[in-house]
C-alpha cells in the first residue's frame, strides 16, 4: 500500500505498516501534513498546525520502533485536538476573536495522555466559538466544509475535527459534546463519534461552555479506534473534580462478542416521525441487521425529548453565562484599546471579542439566572433534567442500548440556517438528551442518502456501559462495511 493510500486507512493498517517497518512515523505524519498543505485551504479544519510537537513525536516513535521497544496502541497515529483543548505552548482559540492570540500556558489532562502514548498532534482543529453550533458557521476564523460535498456543512461544533479525519488530514480526533458536537459532526461526515458518560473522561484543559455537560470523546474511522482512543484519554484525574472515580475497563474487549439475547430498545419518539425519508430507511434496515444478528428489538418511549431541547438551552446557557465571565479583558487574550475606564474596558472587550451566537447564549443565560426568572427558568429545566434522566432510567431496566437516527436529516448546505438559531437549534434533538442523562452515546455511518451524504444511527446506554455500546456499534460496523473515503481524501 502506498502512504497515500495509508493515510486514508484506520490505526490498525496504519500501525500494522509502522511495525513491520513498511513506513515510518515520520513519513506516515510527513504525509498527513502534505495532504494538510493539498486540501485545508478548501476544508478549513485547521485553526492552527502543531508541526513541530508531532514531528518530535514521530521521531521518538521511530525511535522506539528502532530500537525494538513496544509501543503504545495509537503511538505515531495522527490525530487532530479540538481548538478548545490545551496544548502547552500552542494556541488555543476555541475559534474566538477573542482568544485568537492565547498560547496555552499547560497541558489538558487528555493532551498529557496522548503525549505519554506518543500520538502526533497534526494541529489545531477548527470548531464552532466556544463550541456553540451544529454546522462550525459559527467559527470567528473560518467555516469549515463538508469533504463529501463542500457546498454542506461537516456539522458542529467539532467540524473541524471531523473534517480532518474525513479529508485524510488526520487519522483520529477529539471533540468536545456538550449536546451533540462529536456525534453530529461524526454523523454528518460518515464517521464514528463518541460522547463518552460524563466523568469517563477528565474536563481538566479544556474550555468549559457547560461544565455539566461537556464531555471530551473520539471521532475515528472505525469503531475499534474510538475504543482505542477512549482507552488512551480516560480515567479519574484529582484536577477534575467531577471525574469519575474508576478504573476504565479496556474498551476494546467486548467488541467481537455476539449480539445474542441483547436487547436494543428503538425510540418511538425518534423512530417514527420527521426524518428525511432516506434516515427513516437506514434506520429501518439497522433495526433488521440487529434483528439478524440475534439483538431482540423492543420499543421504547421517551416522551420527555419534546422538552429536552428547551431544557437544554436554559442549562447550558446558564452554565456558558458563567464560565464565559472570566473573559473580561483582564486575565485572558483580547482587550480593547479604546477604553474608557475599567467597566468601559469589559464592556468594549466583550462586545468586539465575542460572536453573535456567543452573545445571544450569555444573554439567554444570564437572564434565565437572574432574580426572579431563576425559579421558572432555571430550575424548572434542572427538575425536568431529572425526569429526562428518570426516563432513562427505566429504559435501560428493559434495554441494553438504545437506537434511533442521529440527526433526523443528513448534511445541510452551508448558509441555509445561520439566519434561523431555532432550526439549528433543532438539529440536536436526538444528541441533547444524553448530555443531559450523562449517558454514552455514539454515532456511527449506516449508509449514504440519495444525495451521497453520509446517514448516522445513534446508540445510546447506561452509564460507563461503553463496552456494550461499543460491541453493538461494532457488530453493526462489520455488516454495514461502510466506505469512508471522501472525495477531498483523493484531492492529492
Ligand atoms: N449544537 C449544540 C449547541 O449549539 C451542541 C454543541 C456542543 O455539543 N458543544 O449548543
Amino acid at each position: 500500500m502506498n502512504i497515500k493510500e495509508l493515510i486514508t486507512k484506520s490505526s490498525k493498517e496504519q500501525r500494522e505498516a509502522l511495525i513491520n517497518k513498511e513506513v515510518s512515523a515520520l513519513e506516515l505524519t510527513n504525509a498527513v501534513y502534505e495532504q494538510v498543505e493539498a486540501v485545508d485551504g478548501t476544508i478549513g479544519a485547521y485553526n492552527s498546525l502543531t508541526k513541530e510537537y508531532a514531528i518530535e513525536t514521530a521521531k521518538k516513535v521511530d525511535e522506539k520502533i528502532k530500537n525494538g521497544e513496544k509501543i503504545a496502541p495509537l503511538a505515531g497515529i495522527p490525530l487532530a485536538l479540538k481548538d478548545n483543548i490545551n496544548l502547552k505552548s500552542y494556541p488555543t482559540t476555541a475559534s474566538s476573536k477573542i482568544l485568537k492570540n492565547f498560547i496555552s500556558p499547560y497541558d489538558a489532562t487528555v493532551t498529557t495522555k496522548l503525549k505519554n502514548n506518543l500520538i502526533p498532534v497534526i494541529g489545531k482543529a477548527n470548531l464552532d466559538e466556544f463550541a456553540m453550533g451544529s454546522s462550525n458557521e459559527n467559527s470567528a476564523f473560518k467555516i469549515v466544509r463538508n469533504p463529501w460535498n463542500l457546498n454542506k456543512v461537516p456539522g458542529g461544533s467539532s467540524g473541524g475535527s471531523a473534517a480532518a479525519v474525513s479529508a485524510g488530514e488526520a487519522t483520529i480526533a477529539l471533540g468536545s459534546d456538550t449536546g451533540g458536537s462529536i456525534r453530529l459532526p461524526a454523523c454528518y461526515c460518515g464517521l464514528v463519534g463518541l460522547k463518552p458518560t460524563y466523568g469517563r473522561v477528565s474536563r481538566y484543559g479544556l474550555i468549559a461552555f457547560a461544565s455539566s455537560l461537556d464531555q471530551i470523546g473520539p471521532i475515528t474511522r472505525t469503531v475499534e479506534d474510538a475504543a482505542l482512543l477512549l482507552n488512551v484519554i480516560s480515567g479519574v484525574d484529582e484536577k477534575d473534580s467531577t471525574s469519575l472515580n474508576q478504573t476504565p475497563p479496556d474498551f476494546t474487549k467486548d467488541l467481537k462478542n455476539d449480539l445474542k439475547g441483547v436487547k436494543v430498545g428503538y425510540i418511538k419518539e425518534l423512530c417514527s416521525e420527521g426524518m428525511s425519508p432516506d434516515v427513516e430507511n437506514a434506520v429501518k434496515k439497522s433495526i433488521e441487521t440487529y434483528k439478524s444478528l440475534g439483538a431482540e428489538i423492543i420499543e421504547i418511549s421517551l416522551p420527555l425529548i419534546k422538552y429536552s431541547i428547551a431544557v437544554y438551552y436554559v442549562i447550558a446557557t446558564a452554565e456558558a453565562s458563567s464560565n464565559l465571565a472570566r473573559f473580561d479583558g483582564v486575565k485572558y487574550g483580547y482587550r480593547t484599546n479604546s477604553a474608557e475606564n475599567l467597566y468601559d474596558m469589559y464592556v468594549k472587550t466583550r462586545a468586539e471579542g465575542f460572536g453573535d451566537e456567543v452573545k445571544r447564549r450569555i444573554m439567554l443565560g444570564t437572564y434565565a439566572l437572574s432574580s426572579g426568572y431563576y425559579d421558572a427558568y432555571y430550575k424548572k429545566a434542572q427538575q425536568l433534567r431529572r425526569l429526562v434522566k428518570q426516563d432513562f432510567d427505566n429504559a435501560f431496566k428493559k434495554v441494553d442500548v438504545l437506537l434511533s437516527p442521529t440527526c433526523p436529516h443528513t448534511a445541510f448546505d452551508i448558509g441555509s440556517k445561520v439566519e434561523d438559531p431555532l432550526s439549528m437549534y433543532l438539529t440536536d434533538i436526538a444528541t441533547i438528551t444524553a448530555n443531559l442523562a450523562g449517558i454514552p452515546a455514539l454515532s456511527i455511518p449506516v449508509g449514504l442518502d440519495k444525495s451521497g451524504m453520509p446517514i448516522g444511527l445513534q446508540l445510546q446506554a447506561d452509564c460507563l456501559n461503553e463496552c456494550k455500546l461499543l460491541n453493538v456499534a461494532f457488530k453493526l460496523e462489520e455488516v454495514v462495511q461502510f466506505n469512508y473515503s471522501t472525495p477531498s481524501m483523493t484531492l492529492v
